[in-house]
């Protein structure tokens, strides 16, 4: 009997050709484009496996592809998910999006590294278990959705539904990753909370000679005093009661991020600016990145803003703005403190328009045995230690999936820096995916005996 290296060397090529097939297929939520034929095309693969499958309706959105195999006394959750971003714009793409190239080592396509890769070689590297070690130690369950690029609206929905198939995992394998610049492998253990709203205010009926703005208020200047109220120059969130609902890192926290390597003056460089926020450098800067709360100004509209002059009293003003949220802050008390907040300073008549659901923040204790067994697993793969990062600067669905359930997380996956996931010229290394499989193995060995 072939070990499993051998199997997967063996089948290297099919494994290759598999994931060719995955990722020319045009798999876009924002545009509703191939959802189903990407949906059947992973069920099908699951089938094959030998999974247990379920194609589970969405109302309103794409399904989720659900899967079973395996028995033992542990269960691990995988989530991944099957819709890819846009491919535009077309014309920056070497080779066309939906027509997969390997050159130079690297394989070329959309969604391959966001996260048709991982999707899939997850499940290769489960066959190659199956093929060569025998029955599973554990019970594996995936969640498959297709609407994680547009923000997983129904996710939350779907673990309401289906709670019994999801509750009682041990711990989930999350859906990306990637190494790092100094190529040690990075394990993701949380993901800020986000919450995405719109700031109305409205003057006069119309727009007005702007001679009349001695005498009618202009709501682009009643915006801007509003916004002011809400941060400060030393980039302190001045929201009323704000702070009180931010819990700082933990030991084990503020351990893990001291060993995330960060080089400030080349990230300096990389941003071309010339010093970070109140000047923080290195672990100073890890800190402020990862531990605290944002409130972003991401656009601002009002009045005139094409070329030349126009003397015009805009009668509307709007801005969007993103809040990143740490432990225990959710977007239910965001939205609260900040119509209080405005209340307060007398800015009742603006609006607080809420145009997304938003993401609660997911944090995984870093003693759990899914991240335990991760780092454990790349050590076994990579011959390093993994970089352990407590949360990522960004946002998912990991509540919704996993910590509202009490299920700990850990993304790890096949990206590397220059995978140019969301862009033209998405890809991978191909020599990444394989290691990506004996990575599975690892984790799965580790998980199942801890
Ligand atoms: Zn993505």
């Amino acid at each position: 009997m072939a070990t499993f290296a051998e199997y997967v060397e063996a089948n290297r090529e099919r494994f290759l050709e598999e994931l060719k097939d995955f990722t020319s297929q045009p798999s876009v939520a924002a545009q509703a484009w191939g959802m189903q034929e990407m949906a059947d095309k992973v069920m099908a693969r699951l089938s094959k496996l030998g999974a247990k499958t379920r194609l589970i309706p969405v109302e309103d959105g794409f399904p989720v592809v659900y899967g079973e195999i395996g028995d033992g006394p542990k269960t691990l959750l995988i989530y991944d998910h099957y819709d890819v971003q846009p491919p535009e714009p077309l014309e920056l793409w070497t080779s066309p999006p939906w027509e997969p190239e390997i050159r130079d080592g690297k394989f070329y396509a959309r969604g391959v590294a966001d996260n048709k890769s991982d999707l899939l070689l997850r499940i290769q590297a489960i066959e190659s278990w199956l093929a060569t070690e025998g029955e599973l130690p554990l019970k594996i369950k995936w969640v498959l959705e297709g609407e994680e690029e547009i923000g997983s609206p129904n996710l939350g929905k779907f673990v309401a539904d289906n709670r019994e198939l999801v509750q009682g995992a041990d711990g989930c394998l999350w859906e990306f990753g990637a190494k790092d610049a100094h190529e040690n492998p990075m394990l993701i253990c949380g993901l800020k909370g986000i919450i995405y709203i719109e700031l109305h205010a409205h003057g006069a009926n119309r727009d007005l000679h702007s001679g009349a703005a001695s005498i009618v208020e202009n709501p682009a200047w009643r915006l801007v005093w509003a916004l002011a109220t809400l941060k400060n120059e030393r980039d302190e969130i001045t929201i009323d009661g704000y702070s009180e609902f931010v819990r700082p890192p933990n030991e084990l926290e503020l351990e893990a991020a001291s060993k995330i390597p960060f080089d400030t003056n080349l990230e300096l460089a990389k941003f071309g600016v010339k010093e970070f926020i109140n000047g923080v450098r290195d672990f100073e800067a890890i800190k402020k990145l990862y531990f605290t709360p944002t409130v972003t100004i991401c656009g601002l509209h009002s009045g005139y803003t094409g070329p030349g002059g126009k003397t015009v009293l805009p009668n509307h003003a709007f801005v969007k703005l993103d809040f990143r949220l740490v432990p225990e802050q959710t977007p239910e008390k965001v939205i609260e403190l900040l119509r209080k907040h405005l209340d307060a300073r007398g800015f009742t008549d603006i609006q607080i328009e809420r145009t997304e659901a938003g993401e609660h923040v997911a944090r995984s204790p870093l003693d759990s045995n899914i991240v335990q067994a991760a780092k454990a697993a790349a050590r076994a793969t990579y011959g390093r230690e993994a970089v352990v990062y407590p949360t990522a600067a960004g946002s998912g669905p990991m509540y919704e999936l996993c910590q509202q359930l009490g299920i700990p997380a850990v993304s790890a996956g096949a990206g590397y820096p220059d995978s140019r996931g969301h862009a033209p010229n998405e890809n991978i290394r191909v020599a990444d995916y394989f290691e990506g499989i004996t990575f599975i193995r690892e984790l799965i060995r580790n998980f199942a005996r801890n």
